[in-house]
Formats: C-alpha cells, sequence, structure tokens
C-alpha cells in the first residue's frame, strides 16, 4: 500500500462526504465539522474532535453510522474511536500523522485524560467562549473553480475582495446546498484578513446561539461591540433566521451600524432572495440594497474543471476515462462529487486496485446505493419514535395530545418530511392527522424548537441513529 493510502485524513474525508449524505445539515455542522481522521492502528479508526462533550455525543449517538461509513470507505471491519484533539495547525506530513497516532494511542477516550495525554502541539479546548473566526483554509480563491454556473458570484466576490465595502454591500450569494456558497464566502474572508481586516465569520446559527446566550446572560452589550468592531461581517446561511424575529432584530442593529460604517458585509443563503421576503421587511429591503449572485449546479465542463483540480489537489493521476464517468453524472452538488473522487482514490488506495473505469462503476453504483438506504420508511420511523418516546403508535395516530405525545408526534412529522420522501399530506394520513397544515405546523416547531433545546436534539439524534442502524 501506498503511503497516501493510511493518510487518515483521507479516509475521513471520503467518510465525511458519505455522512453528509445521511444526516442532516443541522447535525452534520454540529457534530462533524471540526472532526479530523486521525490515526488508524489495528482495525481501529481514532476521529479527533473540537471537545470531549462532541466525542461524547458521538460516541453515544451516532458510533454506528459512522462506523458504517469508515467501513465503506476501507471496506473492512473497523471500530471507532473519538477523542478530543485540536492543533495549532494542520499537519498533512508523515512525522505529523505518527505525533497524533502516538497520541491517540497514549489517551483512553475519556475527555480530561486524552487531553493529558496530548503533546505539546494540541491543546485541549473547553472553549468557553465564542472561538475566534475560524476560515477553512481550503477555500480560498485559487481553489475555486471557475466555469458558468458561478462565474456572476465569483466575479461579484472578486470585486468586494478587492474593494470591500465599496464594490457591493453586502452581497449576498444564494445557491442550493453545497454549490460553494461558503466557499466564496470565505475566500473573500481569507483575501481580507491578509490586508489586516479584522474578518468576523460567522453562522447565523452561532450568531442566533450567541444572541440568545447573551440576551440570557444580559451581555448584549458585549455581543453587540463584538460585533460592530468588526472590519467585515461574513454571516453564513442567513435562512436560519426564518421565524427567529428577536434574532433577526438583533441582527438588523448589527448590520445597520457596519452597513453605516461601510463596513463589508457578505452573507449567504439556501433560499433565493425573494424567499427571504418572510425575514423582517427591514432586513430583506437592507439586503436588496446590495448585489445578490446566484450559483448554478455545475455544468459538464465546471464539473470537468473541479474533477481536474481536485485530482491535482489528491496529487494523484486519475485517467480521462474515470474523470469522465465521475463527471458525466448530474450531481446536486459539489461534495457528492468530490466525494466520489475521493471515494474512487482512497479504494483503489486501500484495496491495491487500479484506478480504473471498473472500480469508479462500482463506486458510483455503491454511493447510489447508500443513498437508497438512507431513506427510511413511514413504518420504520413511526416505530422508531414510538419505542424512542414509549408512545405507542396507536396513541401516536390517535387524538391524545398531552405534552409527550404531542412531542413524538411531532418529531414523527419532522423525521419523515426531512428524511423520507412523503409529502406533508401523506405524512398527515399516517399520522391520523386531517390536514397537511397540522404537520407544516409540527416541522417548523420542531425545527426551531430543536436550535434552543438539546434534549430535543439529542432524541432527533437517537432516532436517526436507530433508523440508521435497522
Ligand atoms: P455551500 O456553502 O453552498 O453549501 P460549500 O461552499 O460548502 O457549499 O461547498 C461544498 C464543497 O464543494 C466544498 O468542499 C467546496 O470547497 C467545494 N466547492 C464548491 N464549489 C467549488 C468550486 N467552484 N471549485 C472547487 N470546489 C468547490
Ligand atoms: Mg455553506
Amino acid at each position: 500500500m501506498s503511503s497516501r493510502a493510511q493518510q487518515p485524513s483521507q479516509i475521513w474525508d471520503a467518510a465525511l462526504g458519505e455522512l453528509q449524505l445521511q444526516v442532516d445539515r443541522t447535525a452534520f455542522e454540529t457534530w462533524f465539522k471540526k472532526t479530523e481522521g486521525v490515526a488508524l492502528n489495528d482495525g481501529e479508526f481514532v476521529v479527533g474532535t473540537e471537545t470531549a462533550f462532541i466525542s461524547e455525543m458521538l460516541t453515544k449517538r451516532m458510533s454506528q453510522i459512522v462506523e458504517r461509513a469508515v467501513e465503506h470507505v476501507l471496506g473492512e471491519t473497523t471500530s471507532v474511536r473519538f477523542q478530543v484533539l485540536t492543533h495549532a495547525d494542520n499537519p498533512a506530513n508523515g512525522q505529523a500523522d505518527s505525533e497524533r497516532r502516538a497520541d491517540a494511542a497514549g489517551a483512553d477516550g475519556d475527555g480530561a485524560d486524552s487531553q493529558a495525554a496530548g503533546s505539546a502541539s494540541y491543546q485541549a479546548t473547553s472553549a468557553p467562549f465564542a472561538p475566534p473566526p475560524s476560515l477553512n483554509a481550503r477555500y480560498t480563491f485559487d481553489r475555486f473553480v471557475v466555469g458558468k454556473s458561478n462565474e456572476l458570484a465569483h466575479a461579484a466576490a472578486r470585486a468586494v475582495a478587492a474593494n470591500p465595502g465599496n464594490a457591493y454591500n453586502p452581497l449576498m450569494l444564494y445557491s442550493e446546498v453545497g454549490l460553494g456558497k461558503t466557499h466564496l464566502m470565505q475566500a473573500i474572508g481569507h483575501q481580507a484578513l491578509g490586508r489586516g481586516i479584522d474578518v468576523r465569520y460567522t453562522t447565523a446559527e452561532d450568531f442566533t446561539n450567541e444572541y440568545i446566550r447573551a440576551i440570557h446572560e444580559s451581555t448584549t452589550e458585549a455581543f453587540r461591540q463584538r460585533y460592530r468592531s468588526a472590519g467585515m461581517l461574513l454571516l453564513d446561511d442567513i435562512q436560519f433566521l426564518i421565524g427567529k424575529e428577536q434574532t433577526q432584530e438583533g441582527f438588523f442593529h448589527t448590520f445597520n451600524s457596519l452597513h453605516m460604517s461601510n463596513v463589508q458585509i457578505v452573507i449567504t443563503s439556501d433560499r433565493p432572495a425573494h424567499s427571504l421576503k418572510i425575514l423582517s421587511e427591514r432586513i430583506s429591503s437592507r439586503l436588496s440594497s446590495g448585489l445578490s449572485a446566484d450559483i448554478q449546479p455545475p455544468d459538464y465542463e465546471t464539473r470537468m474543471a473541479i474533477l481536474i483540480a481536485k485530482s491535482r489537489q489528491l496529487s494523484v493521476k486519475v485517467g480521462d476515462e474515470v474523470l469522465e464517468l465521475l463527471g458525466a453524472r448530474i450531481y446536486s452538488n459539489i461534495r457528492e462529487l468530490e466525494g466520489n473522487l475521493n471515494r474512487v482514490v482512497a479504494y483503489s488506495d486501500l484495496m491495491q486496485r487500479p484506478l480504473d473505469v471498473d472500480l469508479a462503476r462500482q463506486i458510483i453504483a455503491d454511493t447510489q446505493e447508500a443513498n437508497k438506504r438512507r431513506q427510511p420508511s413511514e413504518r420504520e420511523v413511526i416505530d422508531a419514535v414510538s419505542a424512542h418516546f414509549g408512545v405507542d403508535t396507536d396513541t401516536l395516530r390517535g387524538p391524545k395530545r398531552d405534552k409527550k405525545t404531542a412531542l413524538a408526534r411531532q418529531v414523527a412529522m419532522y423525521i419523515l418530511r426531512e428524511d423520507s420522501d412523503m409529502g406533508a399530506t401523506a405524512i398527515a394520513r399516517a399520522l391520523g392527522r386531517k390536514d397537511h397544515s397540522t404537520v407544516l405546523h409540527g416541522c417548523k416547531t420542531i425545527e426551531r424548537e430543536q436550535n434552543i433545546n438539546a434534549n430535543l436534539r439529542r432524541s432527533i439524534l437517537e432516532v436517526r441513529e436507530s433508523l440508521a442502524a435497522a
């Protein structure tokens, strides 16, 4: 096996590509965002996480699907262990890897112990306060492949990076998930950081959580200060603010004061600008004062260009035929495209198989199969929810409305809507409700609640975990 084959980071990248398709976005962002592949020792794969809490949650709630994803990449039975590891830089060389492996071997998975076992290059994180602006080092302009589908957004981002505060303010990028909004937004951020601008990158979700905490702790003044002193504000996934009036209010004031001082603001959304009208009138009219640029799914040429660029970054030679095969499929997002390339490369390395058309075909077929598998049936969801909440299925479908039953029912609605291909009307029927508006209301309630209620989040994860294991 080549040494590249053993790079835990590549194995983990491929596994993440798969996990991304299996868990919903919020869960993915919450649990997997800053994880890293650390080591592979004797059938045990070690994943580094940011905090002991995340390690614990992943161990308890996600270990099965993670194990399955890693096994899928490696093609053999593997156990997975999570442990806290943060590090100052991004060691990609063998030296660093063996260091990490030693660390991994020394720690025993308990949060406190693994921190103690960390070498000097790793600091234990307890993350007492908001983390520093963390831009992904890979999300730079030179790694962004430009094609027809994204050239407008790219040009706008370049203009803003060259002339922050003066070109288009705010700049709003929108597209479906996985088409490069965060990448472009952070590319602007990198360039600005390089010029000493005080860049604040945050997701609307983090912004909301911080804001809510500030209100609880009566520290809204400090919160305001923190944002109003920014030299550039990058707010990712603003659609998250829909339905959160109080946070919108907080954002509106932050936005206004920055905008008035000509501070560049960049916003992304996975909904087209006009549907953001659900945001308060004031915000949407402010947003429309800038430029909004959309990104479309990549056409064939762009897909090929991306594949070529990515395979260069992996420093591996992939034949034209294989690239064409991978590029010929329609992808709804670029992560899937990347994921397939990563998987083909990893499989070929790990299984010592030539990187050829046969292998690529097999992997594409496998991914399609995995995608199909993740859709649970109506029956499975209802059973899993019933088991988790201890509410029997007849009661779920019946008229009872006590708190526990109502919650379980709404969770069932939510999971059916998110994870199966059932529409609201079909879900209403499945759960004995009169019409689809009850379902829409239920889903909305859960969507909102889970942002502020960790227990609910946990319950949903647990139900999904049991579905994935089924
Ligand atoms: P979004 O924020 O729209 O959901 P991301 O910016 O997270 O999407 O992009 C998803 C993945 O695809 C990232 O790994 C990103 O680097 C990659 N990607 C997206 N567009 C491009 C592109 N034009 N060139 C290279 N990589 C891209
Ligand atoms: Mg994004």
